[in-house]
């Protein structure tokens, strides 16, 4: 990091450099570069993400000179909420408005003996799943590390983590909110590493989990600088189907997929994980037993459990949710190839927080959105006519 004080003194807020962001090896250049010692990025980090703290002011291990100098240059500026809803099962989504006036989602679901945090990466998303809300409100820009480990932040500081009150914890966290983190790869691999630091989160790298619609190379890459938990938005068992599902299969086919996943679980330190890989469930176009057979004999070689997930619909779509026998059918038909798979109970349905209804607010660069809206209103009143 190339910094000079000199030239960043007394720096209004905007141009301030943000902490809350930047992991460790980050923090110890930067407390380096202002001729400080490295061992004040840990205490830093522990304010901020252990204890919550973002005036400077309150950092008092760190002498009044320190403090005085961190204000003129730095800050520690999480997103800010705007709202937030509980559902009756508990899940908890906040709408978290980010710099540029766009917003995003982050949902808490908290189960028996587990919390899970479900976080955005992008603002909208590029890549037009042809079955994801999010997809259909168009892309706007990445969200910076601050902004995606703000979520968790936020989180925690809602769930009560920092004032001791909480009576759940985050104990997981996926990114499968809004956006293709692979996509936003830096600020996603920096975010992460925060998770996973003891001085920040202390999340487990199996309870980390990044969920990609496949983007190869940067699997390639994650797996040279990380080893959380991977999940593989499949959804479907052949190119052409996928191409229609999921658009960006058409630049990285299911093979060349398949392959780099396994690729994935090689580099890691143990051999014992898995790829998850995502199924959701929709009415007649996925979900019949030819599939479930194709889908068995496309994953044979990679170690992976299999999550469906029934869709959940939303304004709009041009899907419907799976039939129960469907579904169960679907599930038996794997099992009986010898797979572990889960169903994923819909969490948040009145809170529109189940997965893929994430929507926030985008202002869409992409014109996506209005031409979504246009083709809604149409297809509309043609239904009312006839
Ligand atoms: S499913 Fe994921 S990758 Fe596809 S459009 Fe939605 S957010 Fe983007």
């Amino acid at each position: 990091m190339s910094f000079s004080l000199e030239k960043k003194a007394n720096l209004k807020p905007a141009q301030k450099i943000n902490l809350m962001g930047m992991p460790m090896a980050k923090v110890e250049n930067f407390f380096a570069a202002i001729g400080e010692k490295r061992f004040r990025a840990a205490q830093t980090i522990q304010w901020i993400h252990h204890k919550g703290i973002l005036d400077i002011e309150n950092m008092t291990n760190f002498s009044k000179p320190l403090r005085r100098k961190l204000v003129s240059i730095a800050e520690v500026r999480p997103p800010d909420i705007i709202n937030c809803e509980q559902s009756s099962d508990g899940t908890q989504k906040w709408l978290i408005q980010l710099n540029g006036g766009s917003c995003v989602e982050a949902v808490f679901i908290p189960e028996r003996g587990r919390g899970t945090l479900c976080i955005s990466s992008q603002i909208g998303c590029a890549l037009d799943c042809s079955f994801c809300a999010t997809g259909k409100q168009g892309f706007n820009r990445n969200l910076s590390a601050s902004e995606i480990i703000g979520q968790v932040w936020l989180a925690a500081k809602s769930l009560g983590k920092f004032d001791q009150t909480a009576s759940q914890c985050i104990t997981n966290v996926v990114m499968m909110g809004m956006g293709e983190p692979l996509m936003n790869f830096d600020n996603v691999v920096d975010a992460m590493k925060i998770m996973l630091d003891d001085h920040g989160y202390g999340l487990s790298k199996r309870r980390v989990t990044l969920s990609t619609a496949g983007i190869i190379p940067a699997i390639e890459k994650l797996g040279d600088v990380s080893d959380v938990s991977l999940a593989i938005s499949l959804h479907a068992p052949n190119d052409e189907l996928r191409n229609e599902l999921v658009p960006i299969n058409r630049k990285y086919p299911l093979s060349g997929l398949v392959s780099s996943a396994k690729r994935y679980l090689d580099k890691m330190p143990d051999n014992r994980r898995k790829i998850t890989i995502e199924y959701t469930l929709m009415d007649k176009v996925n979900d019949r037993s030819y599939h479930a057979r194709e889908l068995a004999n496309l994953l044979k070689d990679l170690p992976c459990k299999i999550n469906l997930i029934p869709f959940n619909p939303f304004l709009g779509a041009q899907y419907k949710r799976v039939t129960d026998f469907a579904m169960y059918r679907f599930r038996d038909i794997l099992q009986q190839h010898g797979y572990t798979v889960t169903i994923r109970t819909t969490r948040g349905d009145d809170i529109a927080a189940a997965c893929g209804q994430l929507a926030g607010q985008v202002n869409d660069k992409t014109r996506r959105q209005e031409r979504y809206k246009k083709k809604f209103s149409e297809e509309q009143t043609v239904k009312m006519i006839f």
